[in-house]
């Protein structure tokens, strides 16, 4: 899989996917990422990529022309001539922006099974509608908070969707297990190496993780990780997956996949807020 990234700061990206899985995913040829300054798309002395905005009102633009030029530069036509293109070999472009579709872990999937990704980046008040009307399949923002530029948000983007393509975690079936993750019904194939009592999330957090020491500052890891009972651990980490979910992030019991099991559980521990 292809990343592109459009910026007026290209030298925010040094270094930044250097690091870990990122490292080396590329490394080991998975993915790859290329960066492209916008301001090599201009024409003038200044090198401009900004101008005032039509109708009045604070501060400036990206202008079109040089991000159409950018765009083409790396074999992106407008959107209309892309229909045509198969499936399988079109790129998505992609524009970094608070008004966008939020950034989930199901679109992280989604993402993680193109061949190329185009992450456009704004800066100032934003960038010129028509780009994202033109050349754009879907707008993504990485949060309900405004950034001083997309660059962050791209980078979120990358790291996110990269180590979910197939082959760059060291164990496959690993995202299924974390936060967010899918149900045990999705889950076609019990990988090897994989505990199935691990249970895929189903959309709940994450249980808690211990490691060596048992005892740290006077606080012991939880005895029931210890027995090797994995009936019992599963159940355990299961309980905590609700609990945090139900303190943290309660919104997401709504669309998770909930046995009879887990909504007993839940009762359980909503009446014990009741006491
Ligand atoms: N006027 C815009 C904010 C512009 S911030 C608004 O009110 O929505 C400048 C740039 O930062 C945006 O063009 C976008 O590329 C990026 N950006 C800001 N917040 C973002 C977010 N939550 N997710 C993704 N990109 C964001």
């Amino acid at each position: 899989m292809r990343f592109e990234i459009i910026t007026i700061f290209p030298g925010f990206f040094e270094g930044i996917f250097e690091h870990g899985i990122v490292r080396r995913a590329q490394a080991e040829g998975l993915v790859s990422v290329g960066v492209h300054d916008l301001r090599a798309f201009t024409h003038d002395r200044h090198r401009t990529v900004d101008d005032r905005p039509f109708g009045g009102g604070e501060g400036m633009v990206l202008k079109p022309e040089p991000l159409a030029e950018a765009l083409a530069s790396i074999g992106i036509p407008p959107l209309a001539d892309r229909a045509a293109e198969p499936e399988t070999t079109r790129p998505r472009v992609i524009l970094m922006s608070a008004q966008g579709r939020p950034l989930t872990q199901a679109v992280a999937r989604e993402l993680a099974t193109m061949p190329r990704i185009v992450l456009i980046c704004g800066r100032y008040e934003g960038v010129d509608e028509r780009i994202n009307e033109l050349y754009c399949d879907m707008e993504l923002s990485i949060g309900d908070y405004v950034l001083s530029g997309g660059e962050l948000a791209a980078a979120v983007v990358v790291d996110t969707v990269m180590r979910l393509v197939p082959g760059v975690l060291g164990n496959e079936a690993s995202g299924e297990f974390e936060s967010f993750g899918i149900g045990d019904s999705e889950i076609a194939v019990d990988v090897e190496g994989v505990p199935r009592s691990q249970h895929g999330s189903g959309g709940l957090l994450d249980y808690p993780h211990y490691t060596r020491p048992a005892e740290f500052a006077g606080l012991r890891a939880p005895e029931v990780l210890m027995n090797g009972d994995h009936q019992q651990i599963r159940r355990w980490r299961r309980e905590q997956q609700l609990r945090k979910t139900l303190r943290n992030r309660p919104d997401l019991l709504n669309a998770a996949s909930l046995s009879g099991d887990d909504q007993r559980l839940l009762d359980a521990i909503r009446g014990e807020g009741e006491k």
